[in-house]
């Protein structure tokens, strides 16, 4: 009989716990088939219901998320697994993929997006990589990129070598995204995260934020930016 939550594997605090939450059989099945050969301990939830129950039974440490389920609505299960889970990567997988779709997803909390049809060598790429950065927070020590030197723990920012001068709100907002160079961060998250307000649509805080950023700290050397605008999706500091 089919059950709506299988767990597979052997339970173990040192392994990695993936939750797939797939209606599909065949791609839930191609799924559970690579991530377990990869030495992942899924847990399979095909509705959005088991995967809200399956959070509360065992965290997971990442989440690849169908967004068309046969119950809930995908964007609404991901902002409460989100919820439920501040700091865990979340992959959605989605045939929608238009710009207001990820949009959506990204600000209910999603980490990532992969569009179906997707490689699964190129979704546990990306699981890896969101795993690893996951394990690497909080950001401590510098960070360096080109003549941009950033000091988490003392908090100051140095440009070859010299201190720039940044409010405290734009040194955590540099931090924040500097962490995650070469991700695009929404403007919720980045909201979210540095000031710890949810979505406002009134608000211009981030906006001149990043303005002042882009102005205290120049271009690049190179003439390249420190932080580029992603349209409609966030912003991306420049590795
Ligand atoms: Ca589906």
């Amino acid at each position: 009989m089919p059950t709506s939550c299988d767990v597979t594997d052997h339970d173990s605090s040192s392994e990695t716990v993936v939750l797939v939450v797939e209606d599909d059989s065949a791609i839930a099945d191609a799924l559970v088939a690579e991530l377990t050969a990869h030495g992942y301990v899924v847990v399979l939830a095909r509705t959005g219901r088991a995967a809200l129950d399956a959070v509360g039974a065992r965290a997971p440490d990442a989440v690849l998320l169908d967004l068309g389920l046969p119950d809930l609505d995908g964007v609404h299960v991901c902002r409460s697994l989100r919820q439920a889970l501040p700091s865990v990567p979340i992959v959605m997988l989605t045939a929608r993929d238009t710009e207001i779709d990820i949009v959506v997803g990204l600000d209910a909390g999603a980490t990532d997006y992969v569009t179906k049809p997707f490689s699964t060598h190129v979704l546990l790429a990306r699981l890896r990589a969101h795993l690893r950065s996951a394990t690497t927070v909080p950001p401590s020590g510098d960070l360096v990129f080109d003549e941009l030197r950033i000091d988490a723990d003392g908090f100051r920012c140095y440009l070859s070598g010299s201190e720039v001068a940044l409010r405290p709100k734009e040194l955590s907002l540099l931090i924040r995204m500097a962490s995650s160079a070469g991700r695009v961060l929404s403007r919720s998250q980045l909201l979210d995260d540095v000031w710890d307000m949810s979505w406002e649509t009134g608000t211009n805080t981030l906006e001149v934020h990043v303005h002042a950023l882009r102005q205290k700290l120049g271009p690049r050397a190179d003439g390249r930016p420190w932080i580029t605008t992603v349209r409609s999706l966030g912003y991306r500091f420049e590795p």
